[in-house]
């Protein structure tokens, strides 16, 4: 139900206010000043707030201030109620993010298609931010592991070699790539070989901090930049990825088990490394090398 928190200092304006918006549906909370309606709004988030302008203590125009400056509660539209007085209160709260106003006396009608049009507004807002919100997810992420993609791991593995560049700081990369996977592929399925990647990517993501930055690089094909990690730390890393991978039991649909195992390249930055790229070449080549000694491997340089 739509939660409608009514602020007046008229006792008999709350009581009239309250059995004409119940009886259109909303559920009705009171406060009978200013302060009232700032301490309510810490415990209850109305949806909507019909705030009277002239309020002894802390006036509505004030209230409203307090309300719009607070992250909390800035987003709950606001009805002001006015009497009509002739002075500019109207336009300064419109200025200060009130909604809408309605005037003394009450229109009813007006009123609830005043905060229905409220309400609606603050509905579309939302959906618009759950929009946005998807679409930066599909611009950023892998589909199917919810790792970084390509682009979006270089564009955030490039900020954090700078950052380590500047302050003198370690930076080590992880080249991930899935031993014989085409074999998998073959063997057990396709729609199984997916379920081998979220997996690996499951692993390493129990095996990284929250600062470490994964992203798929090609097919099965993943890159990890550790920023703060030392060689020998990144090394450890990238066989406790390898080792805890190995040991899942992947399951088919037809209730096959099956595991996969990696081969890592593991560098970390160097004083020549001018971009970030040069990193990931060099983890690259050592990845290839972990294959050449015949893969299930880690190989750090
Ligand atoms: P190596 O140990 O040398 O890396 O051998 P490999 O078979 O893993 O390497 P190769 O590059 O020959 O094959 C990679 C395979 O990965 C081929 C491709 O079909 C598969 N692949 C790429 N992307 C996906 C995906 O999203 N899902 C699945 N199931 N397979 C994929
Ligand atoms: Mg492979
Ligand atoms: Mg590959």
């Amino acid at each position: 139900m739509t939660k409608v928190l009514v602020v007046d200092d008229v006792e008999d304006n709350i009581v009239l206010l309250t059995f004409e918006l119940e009886d259109e549906g909303f559920e009705v909370i009171a406060a009978h000043n200013g302060r009232e309606c700032l301490e309510l709004v810490q415990e209850v988030v109305p949806d909507i707030i019909l705030l009277d302008i002239r309020m002894p203590g802390i006036s509505g125009l004030e209230t409203l201030e307090q309300l719009k400056a607070d992250e909390r509660t800035r987003e709950i539209p606001v009805i002001m109620v006015s009497a009509n007085t002739g002075d500019n209160s109207i336009v300064r709260a419109l200025d200060l993010g009130a909604h809408d106003f309605v005037s003394k006396p009450i229109e009813y009608p007006v009123l609830s298609a005043r905060m229905r049009s409220a309400l609606r507004l603050v509905t579309a807002r939302r959906a618009l931010v759950k929009a946005n919100e998807e679409l930066e997810r599909l611009a950023t992420q892998d589909p199917l592991t919810d790792s970084y993609n390509r682009r979006h791991f270089f564009t955030l593995s490039e900020a954090e070699f700078s950052k380590s560049r500047r302050h003198g700081r370690p930076l080590s990369v992880l080249m991930i790539d899935v031993d014989l996977f085409k074999a998998i592929n073959d063997t057990y399925g396709h729609a199984s070989g997916d379920t081998a990647l979220r997996v690996l990517t499951e692993c390493c993501r129990l095996a990284t901090r929250e600062s470490d930055v994964l992203g798929r690089i090609g097919g099965e094909e993943f890159a990890l930049a550790c920023p703060d990690a030392d060689l020998e730390g990144a090394f450890a890393l990238a066989e406790r990825i390898r080792q805890s991978c190995e040991e899942q039991k992947i399951k088919t649909e037809d209730g096959e088990v099956f595991s996969i195992t990696l081969s890592v390249g593991v560098t970390t930055i160097a004083d020549q490394d001018l971009r970030f790229d040069q990193l990931l070449q060099r983890a690259d080549n050592l990845l290839y090398q972990a294959k050449a000694m015949g893969r299930n491997r880690s190989v750090a340089c």
